[in-house]
């Protein structure tokens, strides 16, 4: 139990050191601090000590993998949940249920998968779509040749609302590339912005993790996905 409440006083240290650099970083954008949400990543811990961080921060919780929530969503029952990374289609049926935002859409396919699933829960599921922004291979997302249909793509669905796009710079950016990537999809989204009828709305830019949060918030992140930055200390 011990053990507990030392990581809990580890997790309020890091959430209120991280908070810090959020809100310095919206300052020097000119932004308010309500505009750039965090997105805390709990992929690293155990449902325990996600539950302890749950309690402090009290936002939506974000995982890559659908699996993992479905083991931790009954486990902290007032958590609302995003998925962050790949979703293959046979796992949207018992994803759904627990998501209340899905930032990693990457293909039609899946739109079309995840479009039916929402219409049998009675649910509008809402969406970011993933661009893949650079030249790793290993990175998911839309590739550029899609760039163009995604509003036909998105025409005929009736239950899924897409509300932004999501990217990430390369692994091995600096600040300032990482920061030209960010500004690449902040200009993609202004430019789409009416390509996408109601009840669609590029509000949301989903872009930063820890090493260049600071530098999406410059261009506009609206979430922000930060997982490591929370563990410190702890994993
Ligand atoms: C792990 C992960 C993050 C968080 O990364 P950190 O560098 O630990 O902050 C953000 N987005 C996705 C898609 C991830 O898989």
């Amino acid at each position: 139990m011990a053990d507990l409440v030392e990581v809990s006083r580890r997790l309020r240290e890091n959430v209120e050191r991280l908070e810090e650099r959020i809100a310095a970083a919206c300052q020097r954008a000119g932004r308010v601090r309500d505009e750039v949400q965090l997105v805390p990543i709990t992929k690293y811990v155990d449902a325990e000590v996600t539950g302890l961080l749950h309690k402090i921060v009290a936002v939506p919780l974000g995982e890559s993998r659908p699996q993992v929530i479905w083991v931790k969503a009954p486990l902290i029952p007032n958590a609302a949940w995003h998925l962050v990374g790949h979703l293959q289609r046979n796992k949207v049926g018992r994803t759904l249920p627990l998501v209340s935002l899905i930032h990693s859409v990457d293909s039609e396919r899946l739109l079309i998968a995840i479009d039916e699933e929402a219409r049998k829960l009675g649910k509008t599921q809402d969406v970011l779509l993933e661009l893949h922004l650079t030249q790793e291979a290993t990175k998911s997302g839309f590739g550029e040749d899609e760039w163009d249909k995604l509003p036909e793509y998105v025409l005929p669905l009736q239950n899924v609302r897409v509300l932004g796009l999501m990217g990430m710079a390369a692994l091995d950016s600096t600040p300032e590339e990482a920061r030209t990537t960010f500004a690449k999809l902040r200009s993609l989204r202004d430019s789409w912005q009416g390509r996408f009828a109601e009840p669609h709305q590029l509000k949301h830019l989903s872009m930063g993790m820890t090493h260049d949060f600071e530098q999406a918030i410059a261009e506009g992140a609206t979430l922000i996905r930060v997982g490591s930055a929370l563990f410190e200390g702890i994993i």
